[in-house]
Order: structure tokens, then sequence, then C-alpha cells
């Protein structure tokens, strides 16, 4: 497993090259409900054109998740694409494509790329993370998990469109 995720500018050649290897995650600074014990995966391909560099490709890395409904954990195969260009010395123009271009000097030696990969990580994870699309969630009077067991609550008949409502409220 490497312990940097660093890209040596000048073993690159011209036109693509490719790259996969296993960082471990504690290198990146994620908040602690993101960290993992298993290694990230990435592959990454990056091709070179003169002095522009174009890095594309993904991070995958399985990680625990609590689920928004049952508040149970559950695992979750995170797959982040990655997509950024670099380009090499201060005074060549700048050329934009769709994302944002990162400069970086004649005198660098690598690119590092834990910036980018936290931020692919950071917007991949899912805002209301479920641990199955149906999941059931919790009974509202007792608190059981109703995908576990039933209860014998009376809750009020749950109408379909309050529960979307209700999903919204959180
Ligand atoms: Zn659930
Ligand atoms: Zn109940």
């Amino acid at each position: 497993m490497l312990h940097i995720m660093k890209i040596d500018i000048f073993s690159l050649t011209e036109g693509e090259n490719s790259f996969q290897f296993e960082v471990d995650l504690t290198l990146v600074d994620l908040p602690t409900e993101l960290e993992s014990e298993m290694p990230l995966k990435v592959n990454a391909g990056v091709t070179k054109r003169g002095t522009n560099l174009i890095i594309k490709g993904d991070v995958t890395y399985p990680l625990s998740l609590e689920c928004n409904r049952c508040l149970e954990l559950f695992q979750h195969n995170l797959q982040a694409p990655l997509e950024a260009y670099f380009v090499l010395g201060e005074n060549v123009p700048e050329r934009k494509e769709d994302g944002e271009v990162i400069r970086i000097s004649h005198t660098d030696q690598s690119l590092d790329l834990i910036e980018i990969i936290r931020e692919a990580i950071l917007l991949a994870v899912p805002y209301k993370a479920l641990c199955r699309a149906d999941c059931k969630g919790l009974c509202s009077v007792c608190g059981r998990n109703l995908n576990q067991e039933q209860c014998d609550c009376i809750t009020r008949s749950p109408d379909p469109r309050w529960a979307v409502l209700k999903d919204f409220q959180r």
C-alpha cells in the first residue's frame, strides 16, 4: 500500500499514462464518519499534452454509512469520479475546460492528488444514505427497527404522501 499520493511529473510520457494504486485512507483528511480501515483504490489516467495534464479516473473504497431511516450502519462501496486539469508553468495561457485548472510551477516535481481525491470523495457521499431502497425505518412510537421486527403500536395509517413530506423535512 502506498503512503503517498503523488505522481512524478518527469516520469510521464506524452499522451496517455495510467496509474492504479492503493493508498492508506488516513492520509486523506476526511470527517470521521467517512473513514475506513480499507485502502482507497485509485484508478487514474493522466494525459499529457505539452504543458497540459488531464487526470481522469475514479477512487473507490468500502465504508460504513448510517442509514437515514433506520440508523443502522451498512456497507457502501463509495465510488467517486476523479477529474482535474493541471497546467505546468506560470506563463502558459489559461485553458479552461469543464473543470477548474490547477496551475503548477515548473519547479514542482510531482502532482499531489490528495486534495483532489478528498474533494471527489466528499462530493460522492450520498446526501441521504439508505441501507436499502425500501428500508422501513423506525417505528415512530416505540423506536423498533421495522426491517427486523413488527410492533403493535397504533400509528396513524401512514399516508404515503405524508411520508414523502416527512423525508423532505429532515
Ligand atoms: Zn435503513
Ligand atoms: Zn412500534
